[in-house]
């Protein structure tokens, strides 16, 4: 009998990269440094208002573009246009694992798309995906709205049953599962959640290691 496919719908920042590399702080330090600029905050008030909208909108920027005006595009280049090449290196063995994987693959991100082709390219893993789909694709609302997960689906024409998010945001991966869709949490603390017993890995290699 033939199995059916599966759908892998991968996060991209601190999911097929480590947090180490520094990649990670230094987009997270231009955040800050945006918002202290634009709205003339301290780091301490911008942190409190960074939480405020991520338990609000989800993200920082869907709560900036709701509550404080802020320009998409601008607030989004300030923050992903910087050299990748210092904290980014090919990575021929996640390469390997990934076109080993059996089914289609795609990058469900929520940074825009020009960043994502960027850091695949250092990682060597591009040309991997059949779709990248970035924030812009979901009009700045992507995950964990549930508008995100259902267009995402319906783009790629998959059922929830055989989709699987693949996400270092714990948050992202309660919405999949509550969508439907299956997760796979990566998370490099492995905090033990019960729930997540069989599906919590370290690192995404160690992850598809174990699909083979
Ligand atoms: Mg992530």
């Amino acid at each position: 009998m033939k199995q059916e496919q599966i759908n892998w719908f991968f996060d991209l920042d601190k999911t097929l990269y480590p947090s180490n590399n520094g990649l990670y702080q230094e987009g997270n330090r231009r955040i800050n440094e945006f918002f202290k600029t634009n709205l003339n905050k301290t780091l301490k008030e911008v942190n409190k208002l960074r939480l405020y909208f991520m338990h609000k909108y989800g993200t920082s920027l869907l709560g900036s573009i709701k509550e404080c005006n802020f320009d998409a595009k601008e607030f989004l280049d300030y923050v992903h246009i910087f050299p990748k090449e210092p904290f980014l290196k090919k990575e021929p063995a996640l390469r390997y694992f990934l076109n080993t994987l059996p089914g289609k693959k795609y990058i469900f991100s929520n940074a825009p798309k020009s960043y994502i082709n960027e850091i695949l390219y250092h990682l060597g893993i591009d040309g991997i995906f059949s779709q990248i789909y970035g924030i812009e694709s979901f009009k700045y609302i992507g995950k964990p709205n549930k508008s995100s997960y259902a267009q995402i689906l319906r783009w790629t024409n998959s059922l929830p049953s055989k989709s699987v998010l693949i996400d270092d945001m714990k948050i992202n991966c309660l919405s999949a599962e509550k969508f439907g869709l299956n997760s796979i949490w990566i998370d490099e603390n492995l905090t033990y959640n019960s729930y997540y017993e069989d599906i919590l890995f370290t690192t995404i290699t160690s992850f598809l290691e174990n699909q083979l």
